[in-house]
C-alpha cells in the first residue's frame, strides 16, 4: 500500500487517516445551501434513500479546512479549472463509495454492506490514492486523470446529480453549467474520436437532455470497449502507462443503451443513433 490506509471508522479521517475532529458533508454545505438540498433525498445503490444533509464523513481539521476547503472555495466561486472539477468530483465519488462501506445493503437483515456488493478489486483504494493529489505533492498523468466534459446552458437549470458506480462517473449541474466527469478513465473517453466528435456536434447552448444523452453514450461506449489503461501508482504519482488501446469492441447494444438511458431518467428516442 502506497499511502497508508486509514482505519475505516468514525474516529478516523476518511481521506488521510488522521484523527477525525469533525464531520464533513459529502455534498458540501455551500452546494446544499445554494440548491436547497438539505431535505432532498438521494437514492443509494440498494434502492433506499437518504437525505443529502445526512451524508456525512469523519474528517480531520487539515483536510476539512485547509486542503479540501480551498478546493471547495474554487469550485463554489466558479473559478475552477478542469483539473479542480475532476478533483472535486473525485472527492464526492470517493466519499459516496466510502459511505457504502457503512450502509447496510438490507437494513432489516444487516449482514453485509452496500460496498461489499459493489467491490471490484478494491477500486475504492485506487480512488483514495487519486484523492491525495488534492493535498499537493502528488501528480496524475494525464492531468486531470479522467475525462471532464463541460456543458453550458442558456439559463439556470434545476440541480441534478447522478453517480454511476460501474463507470466511476458523475453528472452534476451547477446553475448554468453542467459537468460529466469520469474519475478513473485515464481520459480514454476524451481521446476517443467518436465521443469527441459527438461532443463537438452537440448544439450550443447545451440542453440538459443532451448532456444526459451524451453521458449515456459515454457509458455505452465504455461497456462495449475494453480500454487498455494500465495504471502505475507510486508514492507521488499516478500515471497511465502508454496510450489508450482499444482491445476489443462489441457492436452497439440497443437494449443496454435503453437501460442506461432509463437509469439516467431519459426516454429512449428512436431516431437517435448509437455511435459505432
Ligand atoms: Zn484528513
Amino acid at each position: 500500500m502506497l499511502i497508508p490506509k486509514p482505519k475505516e471508522n468514525i474516529n478516523t479521517c476518511f481521506i488521510c487517516g488522521r484523527k477525525a475532529v469533525s464531520v464533513e458533508h459529502v455534498f458540501p454545505k455551500w452546494l446544499q445551501r445554494q440548491y436547497n438540498l438539505w431535505d432532498e433525498q438521494i437514492v443509494l445503490p440498494n434502492g433506499t434513500s437518504v437525505q443529502y444533509r445526512k451524508l456525512l464523513v469523519p474528517s480531520c481539521k487539515k483536510c476539512n479546512n485547509d486542503i479540501y476547503g480551498l478546493l471547495e472555495k474554487k469550485v463554489s466561486s466558479g473559478n475552477s479549472s478542469e483539473s479542480d472539477i475532476w478533483k472535486w468530483a473525485n472527492k464526492i465519488h470517493y466519499a459516496l463509495c466510502y459511505k457504502d462501506r457503512f450502509f447496510e445493503w438490507d437494513r432489516k437483515n444487516p449482514r453485509y454492506k452496500i460496498g461489499d456488493v459493489f467491490r471490484q478489486n478494491d477500486s475504492l483504494e485506487k480512488d483514495r490514492h487519486f484523492l491525495h493529489c488534492v493535498s499537493g505533492g502528488f501528480k496524475t498523468t494525464p492531468d486531470p486523470f479522467g475525462s471532464v466534459f463541460k456543458f453550458n446552458f442558456d439559463k439556470k437549470v434545476a440541480f441534478a446529480f447522478a453517480h454511476l458506480l460501474q463507470t466511476s462517473s458523475i453528472s452534476i449541474t451547477l446553475g448554468k453549467i453542467g459537468y460529466i466527469v469520469f474519475i478513473t478513465d485515464g481520459q480514454s473517453l476524451k481521446k476517443e474520436s467518436g465521443i469527441n466528435q459527438l461532443f463537438k456536434n452537440l448544439p450550443t447552448p447545451h440542453k440538459r437532455e443532451d448532456m444526459l444523452f451524451f453521458h449515456a453514450q459515454c457509458i455505452e461506449m465504455m461497456a462495449r470497449h475494453k480500454l487498455g489503461q494500465n495504471i502505475i501508482m507510486s508514492n507521488n504519482r499516478i500515471s497511465r502507462s502508454g496510450p489508450t488501446v482499444v482491445h476489443k469492441a462489441e457492436p452497439p447494444d440497443e437494449e443496454r443503451f435503453r437501460a442506461i438511458c432509463k437509469t439516467l431518467g431519459l426516454n429512449w428516442i428512436d431516431s437517435e443513433k448509437l455511435i459505432t
